[in-house]
């Protein structure tokens, strides 16, 4: 058989990826998610999941998911609206819509389909998204498919935001902006944004992927920020803090309806198991219940800043998410190796994912002072013997190239 050329191009695609030290492969986990991991028979200490409250293997949401599957079955067998919405689901989505302080709430598979729904359900052509730079990929996929007219920001760049909205002639406007930074850790200016949204007439779409059970008493960025409005349509997932899988979008009971009827990832998509929504009751019940675990969380980040501090660029982050500032892909990738030799389990993060090499260190509440003690140790010991680099902290993300509609 005569070769393929176009295989022979992806070849040589990867290699090129290979040697600049951007190759991705996956590793095997032979254990369930948890502050301990096991990979192929070695055990080592995790510090890459977004597990922040440690529910992911949680009892109760293991009995929950084992009764709901009994209750509702295994497969929802089709899309919510053609005969796949459950008793179990609409509850939830009630439950979730006040857990927001929303009037109304709809569940989707993954955030990353929530994010396309609601931009590419309520944005089209001729409207207008402003958008920061270092939003998630989803956002920016959903942008560039709702056809709007888009225009990006600098990272938390609130006067470019202003005039890009004093310049817009469109009648209709979207802000949209991760509310946690997933790469940075840093929270968005929301209150600020939101200001700007009633002056220029426009909505803010806010995803929450990592606030939702961490910040403001689990409820999220908005709670902790002391913020409401009905021009605020909220997004939070499911499959991070809260240890389930999915999202959720809670709005204005009309714009929840015209999703509904609208949003193509809602719409064309079986929805997810029924068994998913069960263990999702039980999550909430012990975000709601277990402050001890956000308690927990907080004691690590601030023992993990204080350790560091002056030893490395870490970036102004109070969440979870701790990223470590450094010179190179190369060097990230050494010392997330160099870490895993040692027993831990952190994450080199390179471009495209970001501009700026860093580790990406996410501390759970399921980690014991112990381990993020023994963790913070080795971090020490490694970056000192790393040659000195000036290692600024410009950071900019893509996943994708948005340059020819900025
Ligand atoms: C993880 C993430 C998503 C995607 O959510 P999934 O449920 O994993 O598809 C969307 N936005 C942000 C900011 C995220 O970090």
């Amino acid at each position: 058989m005569a070769q393929i050329l176009w295989f022979s191009q992806l070849a040589e695609s990867l290699a090129e990826r290979q040697a600049a030290h951007l190759y991705r492969f996956r590793r095997v986990l032979t254990s369930a998610q948890g502050p301990q991991v096991e990979l192929a028979g070695q055990k080592l200490c995790n510090f890459c999941s977004n597990d922040y409250l440690g529910l992911a293997n949680h009892p109760q949401l293991i009995a929950a998911a084992q009764a709901g599957a009994a209750r509702w079955g295994v497969g929802s067998g089709a899309s919510h609206l053609v005969a796949g919405h459950f008793a179990v689901e609409q509850q939830l989505e009630e439950r979730l819509a006040a857990w927001a302080n929303k009037p109304a709430a709809i569940t989707l598979s993954t955030g990353y389909m929530a994010n396309l729904a609601v931009i590419t359900g309520l944005m089209s052509r001729g409207d207008a998204i402003f958008a920061d730079k270092l939003n998630h990929a989803s956002l920016n996929d959903a942008m560039v498919l709702s056809r709007a007219d888009v225009k990006r920001f600098a990272h938390g760049d609130l006067p470019a935001l202003a005039r890009q909205l004093a310049a817009s002639k469109a009648a209709r406007k979207m802000i949209v902006v991760d509310a946690v930074f997933s790469m940075d850790g840093d929270i968005a200016p929301l209150a600020e944004m939101l200001k700007l949204a009633e002056q220029y007439d426009a909505l803010l779409y806010v995803d929450d992927a990592h606030g939702f059970g961490v910040l403001g008493n689990g409820r999220g960025t908005l709670a902790e920020l002391g913020l409401s409005s009905p021009r605020i349509i909220y997004m939070a997932t499911l499959g991070k803090a809260a240890g389930v899988a999915g999202a959720y979008i809670a709005a204005e009971q009309v714009v929840i309806d015209y999703l509904i009827n609208t949003a193509k990832p809602y719409i064309y998509t079986t929805a997810a198991p029924p068994l998913i929504a069960a263990a999702m009751h039980a999550s909430l019940d012990l975000i709601a219940q277990d402050v001890a675990r956000r308690v927990r969380l907080q004691q690590h980040i601030a023992y993990f800043r204080q350790r560091l501090a002056g030893a490395c660029t870490l970036l102004p982050s109070k969440t979870a998410i701790q990223p470590i500032i450094l010179p190179s892909s190369e060097i990230a990738v050494q010392v997330s190796a160099a870490l895993f030799a040692a027993g831990f389990w952190v994450a080199a993060i390179r471009p495209p994912t970001v501009i700026t090499p860093r580790l990406r260190v996410v501390l759970s509440a399921a980690h014991t002072h112990e381990e993020v003690a023994a963790l913070c140790e080795q971090l020490l010991r490694i970056l000192a013997a790393l040659p000195a680099v000036d290692s600024t902290p410009t950071t900019d993300s893509d996943g994708i190239d948005l340059s020819e509609i900025d």
